[in-house]
């Protein structure tokens, strides 16, 4: 039964890790769509530019018209290359702040709920030359374009759009040694427009909100179930084995007097001659009546619950009536190794309380330091008094595994080990003290200690 619990709670918690994965894989399916859409209309919006379409062209017209005189100026043999991309840096300078504001004025009348930013880049010049071979101006790999009009970000995360190609040719004159010549220019330009949304990642998960919320929603529901059926699994189980021993327990107890009695009652119907022999077989009977009787008066008063408890308090001194109880307790036992070291602090303090009550269950703490001894038996109790009567009991014997500390007040339990098996009993006993203490507004506590068993009793001083 143990085996198959623990394939069921595998099986399920295996089950739950593989429903985990899809559901994050269909979320982050759902993410990439969303992403796409979201980027997909973005790209639509922003290229709405044609209310300034011509304000855009005049920058453009700007630079381009640069370009082209510096590329004529190279041609000539009057600028390098490099010093061709470079002054690139000169035409940026005065034109893009008002790049920059054309650009945004653009997005707001879009009213994006978010911040973009826009760049130009330039992926490559090429002079088409008829006579020899085409010049490279500028023609980097992907990662190295040029820096042309905008704002700057990081392409690392940025979107590429609008990848634009335009062959131009263009006649100019100008002028070499007092004379006007001309000078004709073919060539190739690639620009990449750039944008970058920030914090698109909240954007899209806003979006996604209803569907993430619902599968959270889902998930802590079969969590949620999950959970408490497995807990409630794990209790049945429990009250299972528990109910189990009970039975074990009280048939055990129940076999000897009805065995006495089955014997008695076989030799009174033999008949005998001997007054005094059917007078102990009947003295016999008695006892054995009287022991099953207490058996099942045990298990029905000490089964009560603390709302069943009827109390009958008086308002007791505290000392007196701790002391009288413990030399009651003394008188009972007739073993002279059990020693009982008393430390009661409680002056002349007055309590409301049930004496028979309280005393039952002071009497079953004290009995089960002997029940459950480790060789002579010592107990101390110890009484104090703050606001509450605190009362801690404390033995020497085969003591109680913190494990089953949570459990040893519940009805029937007894902790497992060979020791308790050892000793008879039906687990009612600290369960029916719990019960006393819990209806005077108290609690009962098994402390944790090195050696033996200690119990806490707390009893309010308004109980
Ligand atoms: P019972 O003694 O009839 O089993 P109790 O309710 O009195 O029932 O005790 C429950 C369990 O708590 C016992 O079976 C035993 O395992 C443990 N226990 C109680 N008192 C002690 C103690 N003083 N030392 C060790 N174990 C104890």
């Amino acid at each position: 039964m143990k085996k198959n619990i623990g394939f069921l709670i595998f099986g399920a918690i295996l089950g739950l890790v593989a429903l985990s994965f899809i559901q994050g894989y269909l979320i982050n399916n759902t993410y990439e769509l969303e992403k796409k859409a979201f980027v997909q209309e973005t790209k639509r919006k922003i290229f709405r530019f044609d209310d300034n379409v011509a304000a855009f062209d005049s920058i453009y017209d700007v630079v381009g018209s640069f370009v082209v005189d510096q590329m004529i100026d190279y041609k000539l043999n009057r600028l390098k290359k490099s010093a061709l991309l470079d002054s690139i840096n000169i035409v940026q300078e005065s034109v893009n702040a008002k790049y920059i504001s054309l650009c945004q004025e653009t997005f707001e009348k879009q009213n994006l709920s978010f911040p973009i930013k826009f760049q130009k880049r330039l992926k490559s010049i090429i002079i088409l030359d008829s006579i020899k071979n085409d010049t490279l101006i500028f023609n980097p790999t992907k990662a190295e374009t040029l820096f042309l009009l905008g704002e700057t970000f990081d392409l690392k995360n940025a979107y590429g759009i609008n990848n634009s190609q335009t062959t131009t040719d263009i006649e100019r004159t100008y002028e070499e040694n007092g004379l006007q010549k001309a000078i004709n220019l073919e060539f190739q330009i690639v620009i990449q427009d750039y944008f970058d949304i920030e914090g698109w990642e909240t954007e899209v998960l806003k979006r996604m909100s209803g569907i993430l919320a619902l599968s959270v929603l889902i998930f802590a529901l079969v969590l949620g179930l999950l959970y408490y059926s497995i807990k409630s699994l794990i209790s049945q189980k429990k009250i299972a084995d528990v109910k189990t021993d009970f039975i074990n327990n009280i048939t055990h107890e129940l076999k000897t007097p009805l065995a006495t009695l089955g014997l008695s009652t076989k030799m009174l119907r033999k008949g005998s001659d001997k007054p005094e022999l059917i007078n102990a077989t009947v003295n016999t009977i008695e006892r054995q009546t009287v022991r099953l009787q207490k058996l099942i008066d045990q298990v029905l008063d000490n089964s009560l619950g603390y709302h069943e408890i009827q109390l009958n308090k008086e308002n007791v001194d505290i000392s007196n009536y701790l002391n009288t109880v413990l030399d009651d307790f003394e008188l009972s036992i007739k073993d002279n190794s059990v020693v009982l070291n008393r430390h009661i602090n409680t002056d002349n303090h007055k309590i409301l309380l049930d004496k028979f009550y309280v005393t039952t269950a002071i009497f079953n703490i004290l009995e089960n330091a002997i029940k459950y001894n480790s060789g002579d038996v010592v107990i101390d109790f110890k009484a104090d008094f703050t606001d509450n009567l605190i009362i801690l009991i404390s033995d020497n014997g085969i003591g109680i595994p913190n494990k089953h500390h949570s459990q040893i007040f519940e009805k029937f339990y007894r902790a497992g080990n060979k020791e308790v098996h050892d000793v008879k009993g039906l687990g009612l006993g600290l369960y029916y003290t719990s019960q006393i203490i819990k209806a005077h507004g108290g609690e009962i506590t098994v402390e944790n200690s090195i050696q033996g068993a200690a119990f806490k009793i707390k009893i309010p001083f308004k109980a």
